[in-house]
Parts: structure tokens; C-alpha cells; sequence
């Protein structure tokens, strides 16, 4: 637990953006994508939008880490790369390989930055200065199993946004009812290997920056699972009636 001070504030604050999120995703869905509608302002490229949007989530971690006093100890490094293998893919290669013709809105942008800036700034400040992780916490079976989490969430993930880049051929901007892989249980297994890799960063780093991440995760693509589960029904009459939206046979 973080010592009471401005950086506790900045965690609770994260806490309360994941329940102010599930709480206004009630109410709408984050209009890019499939969700896409005009009336947010002026838009630029999806591609352009994730390779800004997450940048904090590379840049700014690393810098953060690199003013810390553990940023040199060995568990610090292994959690710094997890961190950033999920992050390098998702700001450099993700962008780059997307086949999309979406735009994005220049406020879902601003505010996704304005998320990891502090996202990045808790969870980078925490493994690499604040928390304490002697090299025998590379033995502790929460480091093991919250690893074993992230890999096969990232795993997952990284399977889903391939298998769904292969419905479309190059310029093709359509959608179809995606097949194979963990789409025979969920509408969105992104979301739920994403949501997987997160709660496992919670349990590996054993901390509370790590489970406010994790949460509002949760909070953010929850509330989009279903709303791409009833997208599928309404779009598509013919989809695969035994497959629910986030988890099997449950959601
Ligand atoms: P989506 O599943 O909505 O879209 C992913 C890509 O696949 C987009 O390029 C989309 O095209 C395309 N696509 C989706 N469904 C179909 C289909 N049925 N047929 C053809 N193409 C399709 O994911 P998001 O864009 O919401 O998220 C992208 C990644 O970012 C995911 O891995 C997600 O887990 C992660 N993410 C993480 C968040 C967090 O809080 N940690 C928040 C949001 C996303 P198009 O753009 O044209 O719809």
C-alpha cells in the first residue's frame, strides 16, 4: 500500500476513473470503430490515434522509471519488460499493421492520453522506486502465476486482433463474423486476453497501482464487449447464437 501522499491521490484518482467510466459507459459507448458517429469534433486517422494516444504508455513509463532508485534491480527490469512488450506492440506494430479505414475522434485521442500519461506514471513510479522487489519475488507464486497470467492474456490478444486484421483484404473496410481461436467462446476475446494480461500485472507486482489498472480495464471494455455482442446479433442474423460477449459460457 502506497504511504498516504500526493502519488496514493494519483492511484485513487485512477480508482476513480474506472468507476466513473463503467458508470458513463452505461450511458454511451466510445464512439470509434464499429461505434463510430459523427457530433465528437474533429477526427484524425485510427491509425495516427493509437500510435499517439498510447505513446505515454512507452515514452513517458520509461522515463518515469529511469528517475527511479530500484530502476537498475533485477525484478524492476522483468516487470518493466513485460510492461513494454505489451506496450511496444500496441503503439508501433498494432498501428502499423491495423486494416481500418476508421476515423477517431481527436477527444476519445486527448483523453486516452491524458489515461496513460497517468496510467504510466503510477505503475512505472511504483516497480521502479516505490514498491520493494527483492530478486526472490521472481520465485513468489503470485510474480509466477500473475506472469503466466499476462503472457497467455497477451497471448490471447495478440491472436484475436490477428485473426480479426485476416477478415479484411487490403483497403477493405467491412466487417464480418470473425471464426477460429477463442472467437468460438466470445464476441471479444481482445478484450478478454486484455483484461487477463492486466489482472495478471496486478498479481505479479502484487500492488495497488496494478489493480487500478487492471480495474479500470475492466470498467473500459466490459461495457464495449456488450455492446460489440449486440453490434454482431443486430448486424449479423446467422451469428453463432452459443457464444456470449467477454467470458464463456458466463457473460
Ligand atoms: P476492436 O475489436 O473493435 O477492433 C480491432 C480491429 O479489428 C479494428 O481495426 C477493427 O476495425 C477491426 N475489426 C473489429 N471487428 C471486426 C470485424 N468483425 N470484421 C472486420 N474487422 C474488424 O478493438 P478496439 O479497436 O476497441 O481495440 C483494439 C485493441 O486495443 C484491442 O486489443 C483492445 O484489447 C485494446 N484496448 C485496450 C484498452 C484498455 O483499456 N486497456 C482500451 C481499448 C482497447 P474498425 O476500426 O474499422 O472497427
Amino acid at each position: 500500500m502506497p504511504a498516504p501522499g500526493p502519488y496514493l491521490w494519483l492511484v485513487l484518482l485512477e480508482l476513480a476513473l474506472a468507476v466513473a467510466t463503467v458508470v458513463g459507459l452505461r450511458f454511451l459507448t466510445a464512439p470509434y470503430g464499429r461505434h463510430g458517429r459523427p457530433g465528437w469534433g474533429p477526427t484524425v486517422p485510427a491509425r495516427v490515434g493509437w500510435l499517439v494516444m498510447e505513446s505515454p504508455a512507452v515514452l513517458w513509463f520509461l522515463i518515469v522509471y529511469l528517475t527511479g532508485a530500484h530502476k537498475a534491480a533485477v525484478v524492476p527490469l522483468v516487470l518493466l519488460t513485460l510492461w513494454q512488450l505489451h506496450y511496444l506492440q500496441r503503439t508501433l506494430v498494432y498501428p502499423l499493421l491495423m486494416r481500418t479505414g476508421a476515423r477517431m475522434p481527436v477527444s476519445i485521442m486527448a483523453m486516452a492520453i491524458a489515461f496513460n500519461t497517468l496510467n504510466a506514471y503510477v505503475n512505472a513510479r511504483w516497480i521502479g522506486d516505490l514498491g520493494h522487489y527483492p530478486t526472490s519475488w521472481l520465485a513468489d507464486p503470485r510474480f509466477l502465476a500473475g506472469t503466466v497470467l499476462f503472457l497467455g492474456g497477451l497471448a490471447v490478444n495478440l491472436d484475436a486482433d490477428r485473426r480479426l486484421r485476416r477478415l479484411r483484404g487490403p483497403g477493405e473496410t467491412g466487417y464480418r463474423i470473425p471464426h477460429g481461436g477463442a472467437f468460438r467462446w466470445v464476441s471479444s476475446p481482445n478484450y478478454t486476453g486484455e483484461i487477463v494480461e492486466w489482472f495478471g500485472w496486478a498479481l505479479a507486482t502484487w500492488s495497488l497501482p496494478g489493480l487500478a489498472f487492471a480495474l479500470y480495464t475492466t470498467a473500459n471494455l466490459a461495457p464495449r464487449a456488450l455492446a460489440n455482442h449486440r453490434w454482431y446479433h443486430e448486424q449479423f442474423p446467422t451469428y453463432p447464437p452459443q457464444r456470449r460477449a467477454l467470458l464463456p459460457h458466463l457473460l
